[in-house]
């Protein structure tokens, strides 16, 4: 049974910069790269198979075509995405719907409930998660006069740290920040705020009704959203977040391990360091999925990895 390595896909996006080739040696299509969409099926993304017996097939093609290396999972798409996101300027303001919400309002589209793995921050960093209005009728009033400042819940981040956000979440990332994501297969997202920034002379669309709509007020507590998982357990698997979508993990090699593969699939990204799986070499950057009856991996070297499954 093979390893089904990833060719990436790359987003230019007006808040992106560099550091993917820079940092991550990927080879990308410009200076404002913002997003590596690592292991993706979504149309508007859809990752091949590099090297191997499925060499090139979009990985789409490979869950409905071959759905027994994903272990007949029954779900009509492949169900998770996974991206690195480097933010040069801050992301827009947004929110995002339930699955019943963007079933109903967005073509049969799936919700977004999506989780951050922070790999890098500036010094003093912050992201923008949850707000402060108390109801319904302050949250109304807050966007609809722009009471930004009042509004936003900005909370201070660092390298480690490991955020949840469920659909609802009024998020956003801000300039200088490097995220691995863990989400749903979606690419649904209701910009709330832009900072009245310009595309080509033009603000971009926001959706404010539809962000009224699915915003959750009051939101959850700062301290449930945030954990820091820098540190913790060599060698053993580190269980991050399990929710209706996903299960993710941080594993910790510096040595060896022998990784039993005991779910349908399990998707892993190197995020440092390198080393070997199975005595092919892996580094930093490399996205790949141990498909269903993989059995036990063997890891060896010094890398940090997430992984992840439904
Ligand atoms: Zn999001």
């Amino acid at each position: 049974m093979e390893i089904l390595f990833m060719n990436p896909v790359f987003k230019q996006m007006i808040w992106g910069g560099r550091k993917l080739a820079d940092k991550w040696n990927y080879d990308i299509p410009g200076d404002n790269t913002g997003e590596c969409w690592a292991v993706s099926a979504h149309p508007n993304g859809d990752c091949t198979v590099k090297g191997g017996a499925y060499d090139g097939k979009k990985l789409s093609a490979l869950w409905a075509e071959e759905p027994e290396l994903f272990g007949n999972v029954d779900s009509d798409r492949f169900p998770l995405l996974i991206k690195i996101i480097d933010a040069k300027e801050d992301l827009s303001i947004q929110v995002h719907p339930n699955d019943a919400y963007a079933g109903k309002n967005e073509n049969g589209s799936l919700g977004k409930t999506e989780c951050w793995y922070i790999l890098d921050a500036p010094e003093g960093a912050s992201l923008v998660i949850g707000h402060n209005a108390r109801n319904k009728e302050e949250l109304t009033d807050m966007i609809r006069n722009g009471r930004w400042k009042e509004f936003l819940r900005e909370v201070p981040v660092k390298k480690g740290d490991f955020i949840q956000i469920d659909p609802g979440t009024v998020h956003a990332i801000k300039g200088g920040i490097e995220i691995l994501e863990t989400q749903q297969n979606s690419d649904i997202t209701y910009r709330v705020y832009d900072y009245d920034r310009l595309t080509d002379g033009k603000p971009r669309e926001l959706h404010v009704e539809k962000s009224l709509d699915v915003i959750t007020v009051p939101a959850k507590a700062v301290e449930d959203s945030v954990i820091n998982v820098a540190g913790g357990a060599k060698n053993e698997p580190e269980l991050l977040v399990e929710c209706d979508y996903y299960r993710v993990w941080k594993l910790d090699v510096d040595g060896a391990v022998a990784l039993r593969q005991e779910y349908p699939f399990l998707i892993m990204s190197v995020i440092e360091g390198e080393g070997r799986i199975d005595g092919q070499p892996v580094k930093k950057g490399d996205h790949f999925i141990l498909p269903n009856r993989y059995g036990e991996a063997n890891i060896e070297g010094k890398l940090l990895l997430i992984g992840s499954t439904v």
